[in-house]
């Protein structure tokens, strides 16, 4: 996937501004900065949901995961799956319902979970809409330490069962580095930094590799 020369400016504010970026087939990229650095406008230029200058190839179909589950409330977690896919494909909810750990929560309706809980239909539910691209933005921000590294390895493990191509936006350092292969940069829109992590995920959530503190400093960086 690649992007060659996007701008994108909300009236008089550039929100991206000449970004060229590829994006590799079958790896995680994050896309890393402070608030206001483009990055959501990055993903929805991706995602084809924004009218912009320069060109985007090669993306296929994409599942996007917002940063809240955005269930629909009357609907049980199952059948909140069901409506992204067709009927041979519904024998995949229930592998991918235990892979999130809501096995026996088949049947509960979004205010009868916990907000973890529905983020993880929301994961499952972009895992199982039929896509090319995982476009995730700030998808475990909410949740508090313990859902965050326990959401984190899921993500991890489903994408070693399957290889996908993910682009994840986030502004926390740690995150990009521990779910990654490469991280790049944004501030004030123009990307500015392009940065390699070694090995594969799910890496050990207590460490800080080299490439965090890396990271950190470029970001710190003026
Ligand atoms: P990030 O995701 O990194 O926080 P955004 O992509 O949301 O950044 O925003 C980048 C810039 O574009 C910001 O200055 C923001 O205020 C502006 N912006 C984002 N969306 C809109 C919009 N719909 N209308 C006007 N300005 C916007």
């Amino acid at each position: 996937m690649k992007l060659t020369h996007i701008t994108k400016k909300y009236g008089e504010t550039v929100a991206l501004r000449d970004v060229t970026a590829e994006f590799e087939d079958g790896k995680i990229t994050a896309v890393l900065g402070e608030s206001g650095a483009g990055k959501t406008t990055l993903l929805n230029v991706i995602a084809g949901n924004l009218p912009h200058e320069g060109s985007v190839e090669g993306v296929g179909k994409v599942s996007y995961l917002f940063q809240s589950p955005k269930l629909l409330p009357n609907l049980t977690a199952e059948d909140n799956l069901k409506l992204v896919l067709v009927k041979e494909d519904y024998h995949k909810i229930e592998y991918v319902l235990e892979k999130v750990g809501l096995k026996g929560k088949e049947r509960a309706f979004p205010r009868q979970l916990s907000g973890g809980e529905k983020q993880r239909v929301a994961i499952a539910r972009a895992f199982l809409f039929p896509h090319d691209v995982l476009l995730m933005d700030e998808p475990f921000s909410s949740l508090d330490l313990s859902l965050k590294k326990s959401l984190i390895s899921l993500t991890a493990d489903l994408w070693r069962e399957r290889k996908e191509t993910i682009v994840f936006v986030t502004h926390d350092v740690h995150e990009a580095a521990l779910l990654s292969h490469r991280a790049v940069l944004l501030r004030r829109g123009e990307l500015f930094a392009d940065v390699p992590i070694e090995g594969e995920p799910p890496r050990d959530f207590f460490a800080h590799s080299g490439e965090e503190e890396q990271l950190v400093r470029l970001l710190m960086q003026e």
